[in-house]
C-alpha cells in the first residue's frame, strides 16, 4: 500500500515558518490527488501539523468523495492562529477522521534529552486525548525524521501505529509505515508516478506469491 501525507492546502499565511510552507499545495492539485486515488484503497491519505486548511478544504472533499484520512496534530498549536480548534479536532472525529499525534512542538524527534521525549511522546498526546475525551495511539515523526531511541519509546508507550516520510511503500497493518509527502514543487503528476511505482510492486508481489504456488505443486 501507499500512504500519502498532505501539509497545508492553498496559500500559506505570513505565520507559516518557511520549511512548512515549503510542503503547501495549491486546491487544484489537492483535488486532481483526490480524483486519481478516488478508485485506490491501497492508497491511504494523511494530514500533518494540524492546519485550518485540514476543515476548511480537506474535510468537505473528503467527506464528498466518501473518503476518510488521517490528521497528525501538533498539540502545542491547538487553538492558535491558523491551526485547529478543539471544535475543529471534534468535527474531524465526527466525520470518521482519524486523528494522531504530531508531537508538541514540531520538533525532530531525534536525540531527545528524556524531558523532551516525555514532552513530545506523553504530555502532547494526553492533550489530545483530553480534548478528544478518547485515546489517541497513531503517531506522525515531526519531520519525518525519528531515531531508535524514539522508536523504542513509541513503542513502549503502546502507540499502535508511527509514520515516518520516508518516501518508501508500506506494507498493510506494520507498526512503522513509511509515506510520500507532497512537496509544494511536486505536481498530480508526480503523485500519479507514485502510485504506478505501487502498481509495480503489487505485481512483483503477486508474481512471487503465484512463483511460491507453483514451487509447491
Ligand atoms: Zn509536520
Amino acid at each position: 500500500m501507499i500512504n500519502i501525507c498532505i501539509h497545508g492546502i492553498g496559500t500559506p499565511s505570513k505565520s507559516v515558518p518557511a520549511a512548512e510552507a515549503a510542503y503547501w499545495i495549491g486546491i487544484d492539485t489537492f483535488r486532481r490527488v483526490l480524483d486519481q486515488v478516488a478508485e485506490r484503497t491501497e492508497v491511504r491519505l494523511s494530514f500533518d501539523d494540524g492546519n485550518t486548511s485540514d476543515v476548511d478544504v480537506a474535510l468537505p472533499e473528503l467527506v464528498d468523495r466518501g473518503r476518510v484520512a488521517d490528521f497528525f496534530v501538533i498539540a502545542g498549536r491547538l487553538g492558535h492562529t491558523g491551526s485547529l480548534s478543539a471544535d475543529d479536532l471534534h468535527r474531524l472525529r465526527r466525520a470518521r477522521m482519524g486523528v494522531g499525534s504530531h508531537g508538541m512542538h514540531h520538533r525532530v524527534w531525534r536525540r531527545l534529552s528524556p524531558a523532551e521525549q516525555h514532552e513530545e511522546l506523553v504530555v502532547a498526546r494526553r492533550r489530545l486525548e483530553e480534548v478528544l475525551g478518547e485515546p489517541v495511539r497513531s503517531a506522525a515523526c515531526p519531520l519525518g525524521r525519528y531515531d531508535r531511541a524514539t522508536l523504542a519509546a513509541l513503542r513502549r508507550l503502546h502507540y499502535t501505529r508511527v509514520y515516518t516520510s520516508d518516501r518508501a511503500l508500506a506494507r498493510p497493518g506494520t507498526w512503522r509505515q513509511a509515506r510520500f509527502s507532497i512537496r509544494a514543487a511536486d505536481t498530480a503528476d508526480d503523485v500519479a508516478a507514485w502510485l504506478r511505482h505501487g502498481d509495480r510492486y503489487a505485481v512483483r508481489l503477486a508474481d512471487s506469491a503465484r512463483t511460491f504456488v507453483k514451487g509447491l505443486r
